[in-house]
């Protein structure tokens, strides 16, 4: 890997970083707060949050196997993949590699950061090969996405290729897990310490059922880290927030059992969609969607919207043609998308 010196803009790598209130005492024993310009009234609102999220950090890090200071906590794991352009991605000059199809927002970000992104291909089955990602570099690339499970195809990718990667590529190897509860395959949470140049991305918006809230996580080395927090918003996660995902992280065992119900449901909704005269194929899946096939996606979706039943039209999407990305709802809901879709007649 190259240093982290090397891989860091210039600019944020010599930055010091805004000091809040917050950040100057943070200790519990003081009872009269008159440092932060804050409103003594309407409690416990009118405080800052903290900055670093330390209590949220602290029931996250055994959960997930890591030390606290190994994560980094923003606004929805988007909040994060645009930190990592603006850490390491000079404007005009470097460039980003990604697998695709993928998700969008990791083009929309190096656009809006004026750097170049490259989309690597994947193959018939939606693999990945590190030799194809690896032939896209040049000595701009700072950071290559990897999306495991990935959206819109559902399926992960192959871990020797994701290790190969790692090995084998100089700069940052992002791995976005927002769908890693869904999949029986291990994180590679538990790499972190082997990769110095690994950041997995993980959300709380999926299985944890807290899409709202706004809240995403990104672990990686504690030097990365550190550049993250040099260069976010001073309280970029919310009191109301903080305490939400508290709440959740007390009861993981509400969200296994979603889990459950929902890889069940995805079971039978993909045994049962395969078999109407209107599904082509459905794809193999480890999120908690899966991607069909279809006669005429445009015309089925734009059906299944007369019928107040919404579904993603990936038509347009490369390796995608035909192909609507269906999230699995509760029993009810996927039963009402197979009875609309069991109606539609295939001359
Ligand atoms: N990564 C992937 C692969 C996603 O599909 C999404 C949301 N659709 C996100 C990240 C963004 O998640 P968040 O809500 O945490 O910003």
């Amino acid at each position: 890997m190259r240093s982290l010196k090397e891989l860091t803009r210039p600019n944020i790598w010599a930055l010091k970083p805004y000091s809040s209130a917050r950040d100057e005492y943070s200790g519990a024993d003081a009872s009269v707060f008159l440092d932060a310009n804050e409103n003594p009234y309407n409690t416990p609102n009118n405080r800052y949050p903290d900055p670093l999220q330390r209590e949220l950090k602290s029931l996250l890090a055994p959960l997930k196997g890591v030390k606290e200071e190994n994560i980094f906590l923003g606004n929805g794991s988007d909040e994060a993949i645009d930190l990592i352009f603006r850490a390491f991605c000079q404007p005009g000059v470097d460039n980003v590699v990604a697998i695709e199809p993928t998700y969008g927002m990791y083009k929309v970000c190096a656009e809006v950061n004026d750097v170049e992104y490259r989309p690597m291909l994947l193959d018939v089955y939606y693999q990945m090969k590190a030799s194809a990602l690896l032939s896209a570099i040049d000595e701009y690339t700072k950071v290559m996405f990897v999306c495991s499970p990935n959206n819109p195809t559902g399926n992960s990718m192959c871990r020797k290729e994701i290790d190969s990667l790692l090995k084998r590529f100089d700069g940052l190897v992002v791995v976005d897990e927002a769908y890693i509860d869904f999949s029986d395959l291990p994180s590679l949470l538990a790499d972190l310490d082997k990769y110095p140049n690994l950041i997995v991305l993980q959300t709380f918006s999926k299985a944890w059922g807290n899409a709202a809230i706004r809240l995403g996580m990104a672990f990686a080395s504690p030097e990365i880290i550190a550049i993250f927090n040099k260069i976010k918003y001073p309280y970029n996660v919310n009191r109301l927030t903080q305490e939400e995902a508290i709440k959740c992280l007390q009861q993981p065992e509400k969200v296994q059992a979603w889990v459950n119900t929902l890889l069940e449901e995805r079971a039978r909704v993909m045994e049962e969609i395969v078999k109407l005269p209107c599904c082509i194929r459905v794809f193999p899946t480890d999120a908690n969607f899966f991607l069909a096939k279809v006669y005429e996606a445009t015309q089925i979706y734009d059906y299944l919207v007369s019928e107040g039943i919404i579904v993603r039209n990936r038509t347009n999407v490369a390796l995608c043609s035909d192909c609507l990305r269906i999230t699995i709802g509760t029993k009810e809901e996927n039963d009402a998308l197979l009875e609309a879709l069991s109606k539609i007649e295939i001359e």
